[in-house]
């Protein structure tokens, strides 16, 4: 069996062709001749299965050492797909810092439709006990969850999730355990090895790796739960279309390299940061004291490429992200180009405040994702748009640097 990084390449045979391609054909068609009225043939809709989907759900599955993989038309296609397979009066337990996207899912639609959500801070094994068992502080008992439902990486303060210990957990009282690891990939960790049960991705993000599609993976290793995924990818049919599962089968091949160059990014931008004397906090697990520790007790390969931090008093952090010429002013990450976000404003604008500022999101904090540019450059823009933001040279020469970064960027 080849290693990781060649599987990202060529870990699946093409071999389907009569031309010699070295990548597999797009097919673009939606229906498939049958041989004869009484021969099913292996294709013969593509809602139900298309060759060129079929291809990436092996290829992810192979990456995430699972069985089955599936592919949609979103990250939240997967995760409405994954939560589909719960009843009315099942109980999750949900970590208490998730995506935007899947809390409102799972609150404004799940919730309406009998499935119970308890929240709680999954780095907290006593906590994330007391909830799963069904045994509450007061005495209260409750049928066990059904679900542990997680993130290895937080977004946006990168606090660090343990996959196995949180898997235990929910093993323990006959709960799956589920985890979202966008912000991880099967590069930097594999899920399923560490006891979990899915391991869905928005592959919108370092999957796919360029701003371009948005999709949905899923991938499992037992048959009964891989049939009840297929069942919901089938029926609500939030499938990925052909051309886009290319996009992301090609962009999966870069990933080793995409990530190791942001992930290197990622640590020289939150080093200066971290120096900086008009930043007060850096959330990057990479600069902390714990970085090795973090690591191996998280059975992470690193800590990917997204970090945030709040600017000192004194600093506005609109001005400075409005004042950035090379990182793009957008949500998402994962992709080849930096982008920065003011969460509150942005990416965490629909969660209500308390909620926020009880996670730790705080009006002022900045997110950086960081892609794979000069690392130089990023820095230089950085401390550019800190100049500006902290009032330091407001004057000409400024307006002459800034015209000349826009000419770069
Ligand atoms: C972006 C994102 C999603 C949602 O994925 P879409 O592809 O936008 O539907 C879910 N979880 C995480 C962690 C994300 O970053």
């Amino acid at each position: 069996m080849t290693r990781f990084n060649t599987q990202l390449v060529h870990g699946l045979p093409v071999g389907d062709n009569a031309t010699g391609a070295v990548n597999p054909p797009i097919y673009n068609s939606s229906t498939y001749t049958f041989g004869s009225v009484r021969e099913m043939p292996r294709w013969d809709y593509a809602r139900s299965g298309n060759p060129t989907r079929e291809f990436l759900e092996r290829q992810i599955a192979q990456l995430e050492h699972g069985t089955r993989g599936f592919a949609f038309a979103s990250g939240l296609a997967a995760i409405h797909a994954v939560l589909s397979v719960f009843s009315p009066g099942d109980r999750i337990v949900v970590g208490d810092n998730i995506y935007g996207g899947t809390y409102s899912l799972f609150n404004e639609y799940f919730a309406e439709r009998g499935i119970e959500f308890d929240t709680v801070d999954t780095s907290d094994f006593e906590a994330l006990e007391q909830a799963v068992s069904g045994r509450g502080p007061h005495g209260v008992r409750r049928a066990p969850a059904r679900a542990v439902y997680f993130e290895v990486l937080t977004n946006p303060l990168l606090k660090v999730n343990d996959a196995a210990r949180i898997s235990a957990v929910a093993h323990r009282y006959g709960a799956l355990s589920i985890v979202d690891n966008t912000f991880v990939t099967p590069y930097l960790q594999q899920p399923l090895d560490l006891g979990v049960d899915v391991v869905i991705h928005s592959a919108t993000k370092y999957l796919a790796g360029h701003s371009e599609v948005t999709a949905g993976l899923v991938v499992v290793r037992d048959d009964v739960l891989a049939q009840a995924v297929y069942f919901a990818q089938n029926r609500f049919g939030g499938v990925l279309a052909p051309a886009e599962c290319n996009d992301v089968r090609r962009g999966i091949q870069t990933l080793a390299l995409r990530l190791e160059r942001q992930q290197e990014n990622a640590q020289a931008i939150a080093e200066y940061l971290a120096a900086s004397p008009l930043v007060v906090a850096v959330h990057y697990p990479g600069v902390s004291a714990d970085r090795d520790r973090l690591l191996a007790d998280n059975g992470l390969r690193g800590f990917g490429g997204v970090l945030s931090f709040e600017v000192a008093d004194g600093v506005d952090p609109e001005v400075l992200l409005d004042s950035l010429h090379v990182f793009r002013l957008a949500v998402s990450l994962g992709a080849v180009e930096s982008l920065a976000e003011l969460p509150s404003r942005m990416t965490h604008f629909e969660l209500p405040r308390e909620e926020r500022l009880k996670v730790g999101i705080t009006d002022g904090l900045i997110r950086l994702a960081v892609g794979i540019e000069d690392k130089a450059d990023l820095i230089d823009d950085l401390a550019h748009a800190f100049a500006l933001a902290s009032g330091a040279h407001a004057d000409a020469d400024s307006a002459a640097d800034s015209a000349e970064v826009a000419a770069v960027a």
